[in-house]
């Protein structure tokens, strides 16, 4: 698809209101007189009934006349759009009829896309009022259209042009359409203090003789037409037309337009939803609201602000650069729909009516305090009038909240300042006057103005930017002539209702830092800075805290408020530009510095939470570089990879100083201390480890190896349960072991760290712990083996469990050797029923199990013996009998008849076969 690329759009648009302003179209459907109610219903039928040519019944005067004007600007004929009926085609001039809209396609992120240069066009049906109560007359205050109330009753139209297919219509995105009307009416609704709002009430379908190479006007007048809607307050026509774009006289690229009725009715054209859908909607709804577009003025020359010469700017090297504001939805603001800026909420008569605060004529020097313009403040924003030009000047903070999210950032983030503009067809349109006025258009993102920046009327009145921050702007407006405020009247007044301050010990001292004053009482001192305002500095512990260190030169700053007392413990604070100073009897006074430390003081409640007040200052340079500050009940220790921690005082504390605090192998605790977990315990976590408590166990750190086993086991949720002791390390061959509810943890280098609990464990401790036969252990116990059964593996052995035979030592060894051969537990010997017992003849060994024994002697070496052969055996009286000891395992070999099985000893054989049973070869 490609579409023509037109020639710098956006002067194209600025014609055709030109156009419009000397010769309003009364759009020809707009003259068809309403139908009797009873042929209401006509124009809104099914698609596939077109509307007739002519009402049935007798016309009746509609009840608002369009066309009936004043002034005659009705009168002209318009050639914009076509009287007659388009002339039939047969071949359409559009050969677009596959496209699939891509809801999320972007056009501004096109290359193919002239969406990018060219907008959308809005036109008036009628001339809005007259007189414009913001015109350069003087006469101000009130909205040019006075407070509305209304639902839109809007119907919403999908269209099948001349030459477009079904399939064409089908395409378009239901849900997205009436969506886009569902996300007009919120925004106005947020604008409006919920009076205005619009609801789709009808959906139609319509074949229409328009052809997608009509210019969107014409397209909208010939459905209108052939619908035969009319002009009622608070109802809409939303027309949504299949096709990617739309085109004004050939060049393509627009993306919606919007029509109005004197601003309580209106139409809205609109192509394939898209991305852009929802907001370019919202726009189109503003222009049937009875806005024009809000715009930037641009100036080769750098001017900031010019005069008026009739219709013009009175400097040639400044225009209005239409849709300019790009932070305004009346802007180019198809990304997002940023609230409205004042002059239009103003002259749409938007919102509760307080949030413009009007200082009339400039006068001195003032300064004013501004809250985000996209928040919800009574007087938020402020207008004042020049008093040589009488032009209105509106001043806003843009902050990134609400509406004003996605936009109020980086230079758009500040104080903006607007104006009437020159365009508009009824001083409805709005002007940006940026610090950068030579960047026009939409390329200008530095649309407000900051801190320090200082904007000039061109008459001369100052507004000065004192200070920006996410919750506020203030600055100074200085009339031509006076001089700019060093602060003396407010700081009189600070100084009139504090208490406490007596008598005025010196005159207003300027010159100190960031162009701040001040005046000395015989109680302290008021300061003031341009970005602070004017607060008192009462003689005491926090005016010598401030004092300390440097006043306003410090860190601190000026202050910011006044001296608060009162607060808990009798105590009092004072809030600087770099913090708090707080102050008890208990404590004296402290400073608590803007940083994380002070955030997390913050989430705790202050000096109502549970740390109290601060004790000591912040003290940096600790560990890593971190940061703690000391409280009545605890303290706060900040790093740079754990952020800012409580760590209150109790007993995980105390035993968190016993490690060292920071410098300890706990380093920095890295979450808050968390109770309620199981037994009413408490834990906090730290770098290196954790500590836990319960009433029962007292709080131990756990860290490393050791604690890496117990998390193997579940934690205090698993069978050992909370540590009962410290680590303690320096045990045989290097080892640590920390004792737990149910057990105990050893660790050492070679076998890693592994817990001990029950049965085994106390079997093990018969030995001597480590320290004994079997040494450290180097598995964790491992269950759920034959009958039930457990085992846990030991440097020297093992240790087997089962219900029927208790916890037996399996020592390394010969005899462990073979008891392996059989498959341990699982082959025919079953556990171990006693402990190995040695000393017998010939230096011999045995251990008895469930199925039988192993004996061993360094001559026979190791055998196990069972069943039948070995109650032979005992009938000779075993190892000290005529056999003597087994010298080999017992052997079976079973042919298709019989089973036959052999063991040798030292003085014979002993062979069983099913049909013999066990007879002995002596040797
Ligand atoms: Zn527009």
């Amino acid at each position: 698809m490609t579409l023509p690329f037109p020639a710098r759009l956006l002067y194209a648009a600025a014609l055709s209101f030109g156009l419009l302003a000397g010769a309003v179209p009364a759009v020809a459907n707009d003259a068809v007189p309403a139908p009797s109610p009873s042929a209401t219903a006509a124009p809104l039928a099914p698609a596939e009934q077109e509307p007739t040519a002519a009402p049935e019944t007798a016309p009746t005067a509609p009840s608002k006349a369009p066309e009936a004007h004043v002034g005659g600007e009705s009168t002209a004929s318009t050639s914009e759009e076509p009287a007659t009926e388009p002339a039939p085609t047969s071949a359409a001039q559009d050969d677009v009829t596959s496209f699939v809209p891509d809801l999320n396609w972007n056009p501004l992120d096109d290359p193919n896309s002239n969406a990018r240069y060219g907008e959308h066009f809005a036109q008036p049906v009628t001339p809005m009022k007259a007189a414009s109560p913001l015109a350069t007359d003087g006469s101000m205050g009130t909205a040019a259209i006075g407070p509305r109330t209304g639902d839109f009753k809007v119907t919403l139209v999908t269209v099948q042009l001349s030459g477009k297919t079904v399939a064409d219509t089908d395409a378009i995105n239901m849900t997205a359409a009436r969506n886009s009307i569902t996300s007009a009416s919120a925004y106005w609704k947020s604008v409006s203090d919920n009076r205005l709002s619009m609801t789709k009430v009808n959906e139609y379908r319509h074949v229409s003789a328009a052809r997608i190479t009509d210019s969107y006007g014409t397209i909208m007048a010939t459905v209108t037409r052939e619908l035969n809607w009319q002009y009622r307050p608070y109802e809409a026509l939303v027309i949504f037309v299949p096709h990617a774009d739309l085109n004004y006289n050939g060049s393509w690229g627009i993306l919606g337009g919007g029509f109005t009725d004197s601003a309580t009715s209106g139409r809205v054209i609109m192509p394939y939803p898209s991305a852009l859908t929802n907001n370019v909607v919202t726009h189109e709804f503003g222009h049937v609201l009875g806005l024009h577009h809000a715009n930037s003025l641009a100036c080769s020359n750098g001017r900031f602000d010019v005069a008026r010469s009739g219709a013009s700017w009175a400097d040639t090297a400044c225009y209005s650069s239409e849709y300019g504001d790009t932070t305004d939805l009346m802007g180019f603001a198809q990304i997002s729909s940023p609230v409205i800026n004042a002059f239009m909420w103003e002259y749409g008569g938007f919102g509760r009516g307080d949030e413009i605060r009007n200082l009339g004529d400039a006068s001195g020097s003032v300064q004013h305090v501004l809250r985000p313009w996209a928040g919800t403040e009574p007087g938020r924003a402020v207008k004042f009038t020049d008093p040589v030009s009488k032009e209105v000047y509106y001043l806003e903070h843009r902050a990134p909240v609400g509406y004003d999210a996605a936009t109020a950032k980086n230079g758009n983030q500040g104080v903006k300042i607007t104006k009437k503009d020159i365009l508009g067809w009824s001083g409805n349109a709005s002007v940006v006057l940026t610090p950068n006025s030579k960047v026009s258009g939409y390329n200008n993102p530095n649309l407000t103005w900051q801190a320090g920046q200082t904007f000039t009327t061109h008459s001369g009145t100052k507004v000065r930017v004192d200070s920006v921050d996410g919750a506020s702007a203030r600055v100074t407006v200085t009339a031509p002539g006076a001089s700019a405020s060093n602060g003396s009247a407010e700081i009189a007044a600070v100084a009139a209702r504090t208490s406490g301050l007596g008598a005025a010990t010196s005159g207003v001292v300027c010159g100190l830092v960031n162009g701040g004053c001040f005046q000395d009482y015989s109680g302290g001192a008021v300061i003031w800075s341009p970005a602070t305002g004017a607060h008192a500095s009462l003689n005491g512990g926090i005016r010598s805290t401030w004092k300390n260190t440097g006043y306003e030169t410090g860190p601190l700053g000026y202050p910011t408020g006044a001296q608060v007392c009162g607060i808990r413990d009798g105590g009092c604070y004072q809030n600087f530009q770099g913090g708090a100073i707080l102050w008890s009897p208990a404590t004296g006074a402290h400073i608590s510095t803007n940083g994380a430390i002070r955030t997390a003081y913050q989430g705790s409640g202050f000096e109502n939470g549970p740390l109290g007040y601060p004790t000591g200052s912040q003290v940096c340079g600790i560990r890593g570089g971190g940061c703690y500050q000391n409280y009545q009940r605890g303290a706060i220790l900040w790093s740079a990879s754990t952020g800012a921690q409580i760590s209150p005082n109790g007993p995980i504390r105390t035993t968190y100083a016993a490690n060292g605090y920071e410098n300890g192998g706990l380093g920095y605790p890295t979450g808050p201390q968390i109770c309620g977990i199981t037994a009413n315990g408490c834990y906090q976590d730290f770098q290196g480890g954790a500590i836990h408590w319960t009433a029962a166990t007292g709080a131990h750190a756990t860290g490393g190896e050791i604690r890496r086993a117990w998390a193997r086991t579940g934690f205090e949720t698993g069978n050992l349960g909370f540590p009962t002791s410290a680590e303690t390390c320096g045990l045989i061959n290097g080892g640590c072991s920390q004792n737990f509810q149910g057990g105990a943890i050893h660790w050492t280098p070679t076998t890693g760290a592994h817990a001990t609990v029950g049965d085994i464990r106390r079997t093990w401790a018969s030995t001597g712990y480590q320290n004994g036969t079997l040494g450290y252990p180097t598995g964790p116990e491992t269950c759920g083996i034959r009958g039930g059964g457990c085992f846990q593996n030991y440097q020297h052995g093992a240790i087997l469990w089962s219900p029927a035979t208790g916890a037996q030592i399996s020592p390394t060894g010969p005899i462990r050797t073979a008891y392996q051969a059989t498959g341990f537990e699982a082959g025919n010997l079953g556990y171990p029923t006693g402990p190995q017992t040695c000393g017998i003849k010939n230096n011999g060994c045995y251990q008895n199990f469930q199925g039988g024994a192993i004996t061993w002697n360094p001559t026979a070496g190791a055998h196990p013996t069972g069943g039948e052969i070995r109650r032979t055996w005992a009938s000779t009286g075993y190892e000290n009998g005529r056999l003597g000891y087994p010298t080999t395992n017992e052997t079976c070999t079973t042919t298709t008849t019989t089973t036959r099985c052999t063991q040798t000893f030292d003085g014979g054989t002993i062979t069983w076969t099913p049909t013999t049973g066990a007879t002995i070869q002596y040797t």
